[in-house]
């Protein structure tokens, strides 16, 4: 009999469900081991950091079962089809292991091919290994669902949180994986393809040892402190481990094994909670699944956004004219990474001052974010559109210019994505045009000719903003 893996975002050998699970059944039973991934052609996401970040990940993953003496089939195309030829091709299979999307397309896909595991009396091993609760786990004393974080935060905190899973390495050259070596290759040919044209190498971002590494480094210098700097774009305060989350090259039990048994801080404290966070927005997108078309307040479903297409131009290319938000949006798209922050700032200038749909903004955020995760980044556009549960008041619109003051005073961060701002101090690194005349004088640049003029004038369009949520949530 054969065992089927099918590993898909959970990227790591330690701490990986069903990996260990399907390791562990095929030694104890003496059954072949097929471990596959399915490449998807409604996700690929050609020439995006993000896609081209997931393939590296998926190669580091793939030669790490590589060195442990396994191997990883490919598949490609149709859904249906492709596992149907895997069922046909495979007809000793009588378990398949996988770690459970509970959210969005994952979970839409995993249950078109579970229902064909079934048909062919497959039996559905699915393993919560994604959160440290999954999405049901933690429900009001009505057994409702929260609408509200501090509530549902504080039960999440009070509950324990599963352990680690250890896998004995030395048992697995008991597999006996090795008629499969011989099977028709399948999509290996595709996934090379895909991989040769990624140019990009993110040494330094890849790997179950360097996401170790990463957090490790950042529970002993930065978390301690980490409620005080986790704010500043331009210090290295957080723990830069979303992508490896979203990926699942570390596990998040080891993250909060690891963060617990750090000394007690406030820093420790504030980072557990947004852990909580990330459970949270995973809860309220399975409750809700239309969560990425509709907004979740019923009241902000039929807004009249502006949506003005310049404007969002300007936005996506970091050409507002506010040097946060370029910054910003110039690092998105060089590195498909920013700040908590920035994301904030950025998000709110597109609703509230550029008048735009947050849909837009989350779909252009899911094609650039190498930690793209649907319910994070749904959840977290909701809330600063002020449409989601829990969200920021409408009227409560961030001022890009004092953000900007307030969280990168000297420009530090700035400085470094817009370059041509390079040699402008504080006050005038944060509103070039205001100063321009000064700016001429001082340091002999004119800078109608590096820099673009402020698209907007914030004053003028936040009380549109709260005109504009006024009146269609006024008379709805
Ligand atoms: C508009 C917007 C979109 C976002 N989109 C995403 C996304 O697609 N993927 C994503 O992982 N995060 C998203 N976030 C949340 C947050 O910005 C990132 O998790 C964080 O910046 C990642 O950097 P870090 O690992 O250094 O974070 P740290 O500050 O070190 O936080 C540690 C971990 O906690 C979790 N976390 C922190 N803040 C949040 C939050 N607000 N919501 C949910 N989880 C959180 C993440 O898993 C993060 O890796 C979004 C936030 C905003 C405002």
């Amino acid at each position: 009999m054969t065992n089927l893996l099918w590993t898909r975002n959970d990227l790591r050998i330690e701490d990986n469900t069903a990996l260990i699970n399907a390791i562990e059944d095929s030694i104890k039973y003496d059954e072949n081991l097929l471990i596959i991934f399915y490449i998807d052609p409604n996700q690929l996401k050609i020439g995006q950091k993000s896609h081209n970040y997931f393939f590296k990940s998926v190669d580091n993953f793939y030669n790490s079962l590589q060195k442990l003496g396994l191997d990883m089939f490919f598949l490609y195309g149709d859904l249906e089809k492709s596992f149907k030829k895997l069922i046909d091709d495979f007809p000793d299979i009588s378990r398949v292991y996988y770690n459970c999307d509970e959210v969005g397309y994952g979970y839409r896909r995993d249950q078109k091919v579970i229902a064909l595991f079934r048909d062919a009396s497959i039996k559905c091993l699915g393993f919560m290994d994604k959160h440290l609760h999954q999405a049901k786990e933690i429900m009001t004393t009505n057994n409702t669902n929260y609408k509200v974080f501090t509530p549902y935060y504080s039960k999440w905190k009070d509950r324990t949180k599963n352990a680690e899973l250890i896998l004995d390495f030395s048992k697995i050259k008991m597999i006996n994986y090795k008629d499969h070596r011989n099977k028709d290759s399948y999509a290996k040919g595709k996934y090379l393809e895909i991989l040769k044209d990624i140019k990009e190498d993110f040494d330094g971002f890849i790997g179950e040892k360097c996401a170790k590494r990463i957090l490790s480094d950042f529970i002993e210098e930065r978390l301690s402190e980490y409620d005080k700097t986790r704010d500043y774009p331009y210090l290295n305060s957080t723990s830069h481990i979303s992508n490896f989350l979203t990926t699942g090259q570390l596990s998040i039990r080891t993250v909060y094994k690891s963060v617990n048994e750090a000394e007690e801080t406030q820093g420790k404290e504030v980072y557990k909670r947004e852990l909580a966070w990330r459970d949270f927005f995973n809860m309220v997108f399975y409750f809700y699944p239309n969560q990425n078309e509709e907004p979740l307040n019923d009241k902000y479903r039929e807004l009249n956004w502006v949506n003005d297409e310049n404007y969002i131009d300007a936005w996506t290319k970091g050409r507002t004219g506010f040097p946060i938000v370029d910054a910003a949006m110039r690092q998105l798209n060089s590195e498909g990474y920013i700040h908590n922050r920035l994301r904030m700032i950025v998000a709110s200038f597109l609703v509230k001052d550029l008048l735009a749909d947050w849909r837009i903004g989350e779909k252009y955020f899911s094609d650039k974010l190498i930690d793209y995760d649907s319910s994070s980044n749904i959840g977290n556009w909701q809330w600063v559109a002020s449409v989601g549960f829990d969200a920021v008041p409408y009227f409560r619109i961030f001022n890009p210019i004092s953000q900007s003051i307030r969280y990168d005073k000297e420009g530090i961060f700035i400085k470094k994505y817009v370059k041509e701002l390079a040699d402008l101090p504080y006050p005038y690194i944060h509103q070039p045009y205001k100063y321009k005349d000064k700016i001429k004088s001082e340091f002999n640049i004119d800078i109608e000719k590096i820099y673009p003029k402020p698209l907007i004038d914030h004053n003028i369009q936040r009380q549109k903003a709260i005109e504009l949520f006024k009146y269609d949530g006024g008379n709805r």
